[in-house]
């Protein structure tokens, strides 16, 4: 372990050399060094922020199975295995009507609740005992030649820096340099912008309910999920143009009192916000996710409305694969695992894709939706009410299991 062989600091102008540069230390890039540190596969993390900055954003909470794996796989998983809470079924509220929808069902794993600041600790903790080579408050990353002969450059404490390497891989998130390194001639990008976003709050009360709830109220979407026994993390879907100072914490708890209903909202614990937050929400997809030596992977390469809760379970399935194929590469296997990856990676981002987006369909109060498009979502639901099939289905993907069954 602790594979990345490059000096800590370089004189003005050295050229450093590692097998794979990563771009961006968020979930996506952490575990692809710790993959490729056991592959001893040489690599760097560059990353714009400090290690404070990152281990503070407020993110995701839900961890499907694979994700739990892969992270007890790398031997990274006892914090998590600890303190993580283990759900077996989701709760969907629609107009006043609640159901419970079982994740463990059969051969079901159900979905682990922790936090993306813990996996995050979790992950450069071992980076540091390890020795996996992180370089934070990395400005100014710039990608060159990355169709033939890769190179990285960026400042590090006002130093410049340079570093050759066998392949780039880009896990910068959607606003990074890597998707804007590839010439657009090469890339597309398919997209669906919603007219509404997410406000959150994270507060230290116990959470309404032992299971997530996902409601849809005609005022529109509201989310129940916690973060531990303590402390709550609820979501409101609220217009585009919000903003966080228009949203004392009274007038959210409110808001949730109201979309929750009478009986969920009776139940909830008020107490002062300790983050409050606006995500917008977007749904998008770069196609194809590799440029020569250049390859793109998590939020750099795609983005999903936050309601599947499968921004970072997709971030991890797309580096475990990348891996693996980088591995085969350089074990001298050949190249043709790295020539399938961007397909492969792209049909389970597709399918991903596809119920995020359903799922914030079915639960969102679109502003330009009539009638009949309220009574396709009413009809949308009962279909879950009735069907054990359509419930099955549901879990299936809540729970990312569907690559494995097919
Ligand atoms: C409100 C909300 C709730 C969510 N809930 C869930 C959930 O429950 N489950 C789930 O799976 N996902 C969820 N997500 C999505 C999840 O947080 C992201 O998909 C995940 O963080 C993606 O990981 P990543 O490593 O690809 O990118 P990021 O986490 O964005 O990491 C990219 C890193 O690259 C760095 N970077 C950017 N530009 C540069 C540069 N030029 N040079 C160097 N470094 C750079 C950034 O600072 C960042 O640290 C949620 C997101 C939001 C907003």
């Amino acid at each position: 372990m602790g594979t990345t062989g490059i000096p800590s600091t370089s004189p003005e102008g050295d050229v450093l050399h590692v097998q794979v540069a990563i771009v961006g230390a968020g979930p996506g890039g952490m575990v692809l060094a710790h993959l490729l540190d056991r592959m001893q596969i040489s690599c760097v993390v560059l990353e714009r922020r400090s290690r404070a900055y990152v281990e503070a954003r407020v993110r995701a909470g839900v961890l499907e199975q694979t994700t739990c794996d892969v992270l007890a796989r790398l031997g990274l998983a006892a914090r998590l295995q600890r303190e993580g809470l283990n759900h077996a079924g989701v709760d969907l509220v629609f107009d006043g009507q609640r159901i419970h929808i079982d994740l463990a069902q059969n051969d079901l794993a159900g979905i682990t609740v922790y936090g993306q600041q813990e996996v995050m600790k979790d992950l450069y903790d071992a980076a540091a005992a390890c020795g996996v080579d992180v370089r934070f408050e990395a400005d100014g990353v710039t990608l060159h030649d990355v169709s033939d002969v890769p190179r990285v450059t960026w400042r590090e404490r006002g130093q410049a820096m340079s570093l050759d390497c066998d392949f780039i891989v880009g896990c910068d998130g959607q606003h990074g340099v890597s998707r804007t390194s590839i010439p657009s001639t090469h890339i597309r990008t398919f997209e669906r912008a919603y007219p509404f976003g997410w406000l959150g709050i994270l507060a230290d009360v116990p959470p309404v309910s032992e299971e997530l709830v996902y409601c849809r109220h005609e005022r529109g979407f509201a989310l129940a999920s916690m973060r531990s026994p303590s402390r709550s993390r609820y979501y409101l879907q609220c217009d585009a143009d919000t903003r966080v100072e228009d949203w004392p914490d009274e007038r959210f708890w409110d808001e949730l009192t109201l979309r929750l209903g009478p009986e969920l909202g009776a139940q909830i614990t008020r107490g002062p916000s300790i983050e409050k937050s606006i995500a917008p929400l977007r749904s998008s997809v770069s196609e194809p996710i590799r440029y020569g030596k250049l390859f793109l992977a998590g939020d750099a390469a795609h983005i999903v409305p936050p309601t599947g809760a499968k921004g970072l379970n997709l971030a991890v399935a797309d580096v475990t694969l990348l891996a693996d194929a980088l591995d085969a590469h350089f074990r001298g296997e050949g190249s043709g695992a790295l020539d399938a990856w961007s397909d492969a990676a792209l049909a389970h981002v597709w399918q991903v894709e596809r119920f995020s987006w359903w799922l914030t369909r079915l639960t969102h109060v679109f502003p330009d939706d009539d009638a009949f498009e309220t009574r396709l979502q009413a009809s949308e639901f009962r279909q879950l009410v009735h069907s054990a099939g359509a419930r099955r289905a549901f879990a299936e993907h809540y729970v990312g299991s569907v690559m494995e069954s097919e």
